[in-house]
């Protein structure tokens, strides 16, 4: 008997193909005259829609800065950065701040959740303050993706730090944003629950379609990509496709080797 195979269902990705969002010569500097900082140079990059892509390199080589000039949270030097095919570079401010709410989702270290409410009206907070109206087949998709369907009338101090931040996900996911940016997603957890939470990830990419950037010095969290930039000195310097932790941190030895002989 055979049995007919049925190509999976991906939910987000709305037929969306290629780059969700890419960056044109970027160049971010802080500072004046000797105390100027590149912190991002001349950088050229294309986030793949569908895809997850880790950011790593040294602290200080760039990665909050790009990932913040991507995401619209902070003003760029030069260059053109595009969300599909949106210019955001030079959007003003109240426009910004609407791609942003309609558009972007974010994971940060720090959960983010408010104590006095449960963890479904956390996950439904941003919607609510938006007046958008609730998609509950997707609802029910995301919660149950991340595992949350016990849990949902739970207020944060009642879950595990990794249940919090799962509901951290499920926020930045229920809303449906074209691409989600972490910054340290799982820095703040025990192993045990990173992994958890980045399975989670992991699975709204290949299961939602979604599409994520993360911030991560970690090689274990990056082997859950699908990409890997490496950045140094405010550039691009290596780009590695279908990380593993072991390549990931086999490169990263390589940086510092690199950089103790040179
Ligand atoms: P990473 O995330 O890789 O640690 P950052 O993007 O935070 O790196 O920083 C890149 C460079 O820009 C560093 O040299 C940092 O000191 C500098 N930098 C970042 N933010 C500021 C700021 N607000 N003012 C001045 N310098 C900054």
């Amino acid at each position: 008997m055979t049995t007919a195979v049925t190509t999976p269902q991906h939910g987000g990705t709305g037929g969306r193909t290629g780059s969700a969002a890419r960056a044109r010569q970027l160049v971010k500097t802080y500072g004046e005259g000797e105390t100027r900082v590149a912190a991002l140079d001349h950088v050229d990059v294309d986030i793949a829609s569908g895809k997850f892509t880790a950011i790593m390199g040294p602290s200080g080589s760039g990665k909050s800065t790009l990932m913040h000039c991507l995401a619209g949270l902070d003003t760029v030097t030069s260059g053109q950065i595009f969300l599909d095919e949106t210019e955001i570079t030079g959007l003003k401010d109240k426009k910004l701040t609407k791609l942003r709410r309609d558009r972007i989702g974010f994971i940060f270290q720090a959960y983010n959740l408010l104590p006095t409410l449960n963890a479904l009206e956390n996950i439904t907070l941003p919607m609510d303050i938006a007046g958008r109206k609730i998609d509950q087949d997707w609802l029910d998709q995301v919660v149950s993706t991340v595992g949350l369907a016990e849990r949902l009338k739970h207020r944060p101090a009642q879950l595990s730090g990794g249940q919090q931040q799962r509901v951290a996900v499920a926020r930045a996911l229920a809303a449906r944003p074209e691409i989600i940016f972490g910054d340290e997603p799982t820095g703040n957890l025990d192993s045990r629950a990173g992994a958890e939470v980045l399975g989670f990830l992991r699975t709204s990419v290949t299961e939602l379609g979604q599409t994520i950037v993360m911030v991560t010095h970690d090689p274990v969290a990056a082997g859950y990509a699908d990409r890997v930039i490496f950045l140094a000195d405010g550039r691009i310097v290596d780009d590695m496709a279908d990380p593993t932790a072991d390549r990931v941190l086999d490169r990263m030895r390589n940086f510092d080797a690199r950089g103790r002989t040179s």
